[in-house]
């Protein structure tokens, strides 16, 4: 590869110059014609060439080469309150604006506290914000009420406030030392380098929010409170009265909208431990007999389950001693069949009452007797005659209908109720027996026969009267031989 002569290289480095310089001047026609234009339009104003505070949000700051913060909007309403205008002199540093207000280079700084070293050089409008100056620690350490509890402490102050001078006219015991901006005094306290840090309420907390200062808090109140205002040099103090004059055009609502808009305060409350202790404790001993009181009533609530399940149980079995009391009071306990205080209640006292239903129908009584059973007694023992008994029932209960009522009578005597039935099926029912008895296989093979008195219940008649010819029947059966029945 060929390398470049001098001379051509000389001519490119010449036309790289030329081009470059050409933008340049380009660039700067460019900005003079807007500056020119811009010109035009403000040569009717008055205008002021104003410093700021570059880093001491939210009063003021310059970001990205513009005026932002609380001052940036009291200078927009104090433009549009009055005919002057407000154009940024950007500086690197507070200390850098003071110079430059000293310098008469910048006429104005929009807010700033007064003090006696800033009289020397700026004159001061009326006050038009005020706010507080907090002292901040460390969370761990006490709360402090002011600069007389700040001992031997070292508290940081940002150099070129009020503050300083302040300190020094009013506490000139306080170890201070002084820091380039309020968030490097912040750091410092963060850091352990300084105890107590002083600065404006509002200031302060947006640094330590924004820089997550956490380990921060609001320890006290310090000193005066902020009372600022807009400083001019003193070669223009005379626009002081046209910029009063636009402060008080300031609205309430304008001063609460611009305060609403960059107030953004959280004061950690000094905690009084002590109360807190009280609080712990009672509530504590509150969540304990709480805690008492659940196990008392879960444990009584366990108890009263255990009482109602023992109780369920009782009624079930007292329900089932009753069930089984009615059923004694009504049933044979030998044979299970029904007895003779039932047969009364439900057939012999229906008697006394002749609007009973049971009456208008066609009924048949039958008076059964086993024949010769003293001598099954006699001949087996009364044992196997009970058994004998509880067979007999087994065949009368087997031989009726369901709606038949078997009921012992008394001894070896039953009493069979047919309803709905004429003379002549009663006189089968009692064949039907006779023959179920003579196939039927009692105890040791003992042959049982009984013995039936028929009667059909007559229109009117008292059942009583029914069960006597039922049982004279029965009486002729036993005359005539016994294993038969007789009607009457
Ligand atoms: P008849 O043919 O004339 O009726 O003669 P019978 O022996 O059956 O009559 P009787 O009235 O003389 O005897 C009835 C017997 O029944 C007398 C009694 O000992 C017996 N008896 C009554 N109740 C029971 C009982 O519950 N169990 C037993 N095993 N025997 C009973
Ligand atoms: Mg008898
Ligand atoms: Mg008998």
């Amino acid at each position: 590869m060929r390398t470049l002569s001098r001379l051509e290289f000389s001519s490119v480095l010449l036309i790289t110059l030329l081009i470059f310089i050409t933008l340049i001047n380009a660039k700067h026609a460019s900005a003079s014609v807007v500056e020119t234009q811009s010109f035009i339009n403000l040569k009717n104003r008055n205008i002021i060439r104003y410093c700021v505070d570059p880093d001491w949000l939210p009063y003021e700051a310059i970001v990205d080469g513009r005026h932002t913060g609380i001052s940036s909007d009291y200078l927009a309403l104090l433009a549009n309150y009055t005919d002057l205008t407000f154009v940024l002199m950007p500086t690197s540093s507070w200390r850098q604006s003071l110079e430059l207000l000293k310098q008469g280079e910048c006429e104005l700084t929009p807010i700033l506290n007064q003090t006696p070293k800033r009289d020397a050089y700026l004159s001061f409008s009326d006050i038009f914000f005020k706010s507080p100056n907090v002292l901040v620690s460390l969370k761990s350490q006490p709360f402090l009420q002011g600069f007389e509890n700040i001992g031997d402490r070292l508290l940081a102050i940002p150099k070129d406030y009020r503050l300083v001078e302040y300190i020094q006219q009013f506490y000139p015991t306080i170890n201070t030392v002084l820091t380039k901006n309020e968030r490097q005094g912040l750091e410092k306290v963060a850091n352990g380098e300084a105890d107590v840090f002083v600065g404006s309420m509002f200031s302060v907390n947006a640094y330590i929010q924004q820089h997550g200062l956490t380990s921060l808090k609001i320890a006290g109140w310090g000193g005066p409170e902020d009372e600022l205002r807009i400083g001019v040099i003193h070669a223009k103090q005379d626009l002081l009265s046209q910029i009063n004059a636009g402060l008080a055009k300031i609205t309430q609502a304008d001063h609460i909208s611009v305060y609403k808009k960059w107030h953004n305060i959280t004061v950690v409350e000094d905690i009084d431990y002590s109360l807190v202790v009280q609080v712990v404790t009672a509530l504590g001993m509150f969540i304990l007999f709480l805690l008492y009181r659940t196990m008392c009533v879960s444990k009584y609530n366990v108890h009263l389950e255990t009482s109602n399940k023992q109780l369920q149980k009782l009624q079930l079995e007292l329900e089932k001693k009753n069930c089984d009391l009615d059923f004694l009071a009504q049933h044979d306990p030998l044979t299970k069949l029904y007895n003779r205080q039932y047969f009364n209640q439900t057939f012999l006292d229906d008697a006394r009452q002749p609007q009973k239903k049971m009456r208008q129908n066609n009924m048949s009584l039958i008076i059964i007797d086993i024949d010769f059973f003293k001598a099954i007694n006699d001949k087996h023992g009364h044992t196997i005659g009970d058994k004998i008994l509880v067979q007999v029932a087994q065949v009368l209960q087997a031989s009726v209908r369901e709606l038949d009522v078997v009921a012992r009578w008394g001894g070896e005597e039953f009493v069979v109720v047919c309803q709905h039935v004429a003379l002549h099926d009663a006189t089968e029912l009692c064949q039907r027996i006779t023959d179920e008895l003579s196939h039927f296989h009692f105890y040791h093979n003992i042959k049982v026969t009984c013995s039936f008195g028929i009667a059909l219940l007559g229109e009117n008649e008292p059942i009583q009267a029914c069960f006597e010819r039922a049982d004279a029947a029965l009486y002729k059966a036993k005359q005539s031989g016994r294993n038969q029945y007789c009607s009457a």
